[in-house]
């Protein structure tokens, strides 16, 4: 694959579209242009990969594991979050079936009721005004697209196309953020970034360039919305666009040559995986970002410190003692948390039976709890008044009923009562709200 060429100039005209082969004239589009994520079914023996896949594998195949395998939702990340409303946001713009394209209020709104959808944690922000903050960002991105772009949006061949190719033992998913169609067959990805900034990305350009040349879908779309019968797609390039500047990265068609090369790391990847070979790879870059370092016998907490496993055969025993301590120390930790949420739910009580979530409702229960430090003075008490008997046995419970039994005299139940100390238990439970 050659250089990337960086396109300084995105203001172009037309570059959503320029010299795309025109759509059969007269009468209704026919089809439209929004792919709705509909995947071919899982056939058996297959492997399910992706790009994301391979890549968290490469990273540490004990990564790979916690999250496709043993599938330990990883914690949610605020940059993601980010993209995804934006990439909402001008799915919404170009998903018209026929211009006129969405007014610049519009594609707004789009934003801010996706970015609404989630509160700032559900978002992964620890403070909302970071939240605000992105959102103000977004919303400026959005304009200064709009703007740029403004009575020269295009409709594209396909948005969000996502597709499913079984090809050598794996069913390989793509999803592309947009696909314009070139004529003669050939098609111009594009994917929009976010990000601080665009690095290329071989491996993911390699993958999409081997999928869509290999998907018999996209063949049967540019016949059905262009009216052309090809023989094959062809990936012209692929075009990373940089929402925050405007800026535009293509990337050319890659040499055969290097799809083969690329494509022999994939099968060794993926035949790795079929042999559940997960060991880790700890290092400081992945461990600093890994959500599973807390499970991870491997990552000791600090920069530098992970320990390489042993060359040798990993043990199977020593692997599942290590992975129950990891669960342990992970469910102490929550158990710690339920316990820190419960008390401050508690505080905001004050006498109500139940209080609402958006999701959930608890219901607080109260139960009376009773201490006697000073046991030698409650048998004082009861050896004063002859309640030992009656007592039966110098228990907790039973020292109570006494404390609360009218036909124990008064000034015994008072004494009693002086020397117990009284506390409340508190019980929630949880219902999902419908
Ligand atoms: S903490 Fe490090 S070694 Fe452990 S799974 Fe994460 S990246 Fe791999």
């Amino acid at each position: 694959m050659k250089k990337p060429r960086k396109n300084e100039n995105a203001a172009e005209p037309g570059l959503f579209g320029a010299g795309l082969p025109s759509r059969p004239s007269g009468g209704e589009i026919p089809v439209p242009q929004f792919e709705s994520p509909r995947l071919k079914k899982k056939s058996t023996g297959l492997l399910s990969f992706s790009y994301s896949k391979m890549s968290l594998y490469e990273e540490c195949p004990l990564k790979y594991k916690f999250k496709y395998i043993d599938k330990i939702k990883e914690e949610p990340k605020y940059y993601f979050a980010f993209g995804n409303s934006i990439h909402h946001a001008m799915e919404f713009l170009y998903a018209v079936k026929a211009p006129p394209f969405p007014g610049m209020d519009e594609l707004l709104e789009a934003f801010k009721k996706d970015w609404g959808l989630k509160s700032y944690l559900e978002k992964g922000y620890k403070d909302p005004l970071r939240a605000e903050e992105d959102y103000q960002k977004g919303l400026e991105m959005l304009k200064n697209y709009y703007r740029r772009h403004e009575g020269r949006f295009k409709l594209p061949f396909l948005l969000e196309y996502s597709t499913e190719v079984e090809v050598d033992g794996l069913l390989v998913r793509i999803i592309a953020d947009k696909i314009e169609y070139q004529g003669k067959g050939e098609i111009v990805l594009v994917d929009y970034k976010t990000g601080k900034d665009v690095k290329r990305q071989p491996d993911q350009l390699h993958m999409y360039q081997k999928i869509c040349e290999l998907d018999p879908r996209l063949r049967e779309r540019v016949d059905s919305v262009y009216g052309e019968k090809v023989s094959g797609v062809r990936i012209k390039q692929m075009l990373y666009y940089h929402v925050p500047t405007l800026k535009e990265y293509t990337f050319d068609r890659a040499e055969d040559a290097e799809i083969g090369v690329f494509w022999e790391r994939v099968l060794g990847v993926a035949d790795k995986i079929r042999g559940l070979k997960y060991d880790p790879t700890p290092g400081e870059r992945q461990c600093a970002w890994c959500d599973y370092k807390k499970l991870c016998p491997h990552y000791y907490g600090g920069r530098n410190q992970c320990a390489a496993p042993a060359p040798s055969a990993a043990d199977p025993v020593e692997e599942l003692v290590d992975r129950y301590g990891g669960l342990r120390e992970k469910m102490d930790e929550l158990n710690a948390q339920i316990e820190d949420v419960k008390a401050k739910i508690i505080s905001f009580a004050d006498g109500a039976d139940s209080l609402g979530g958006k999701k959930y409702t608890v219901g607080i229960g109260r139960k009376e709890m009773w201490k006697f430090s000073n046991r030698e003075a409650v048998i004082g008490v009861l050896n004063e008044f002859d309640l030992y008997r009656k007592a039966l046995d110098l228990t907790l419970k039973n020292i109570v009923l006494l404390m609360n039994d009218p036909a124990v005299p008064e000034p015994a139940r008072e004494k009693l009562r002086r020397q117990a100390e009284k506390s409340h238990v508190f019980d929630l439970q949880l219902k999902k709200n419908y």
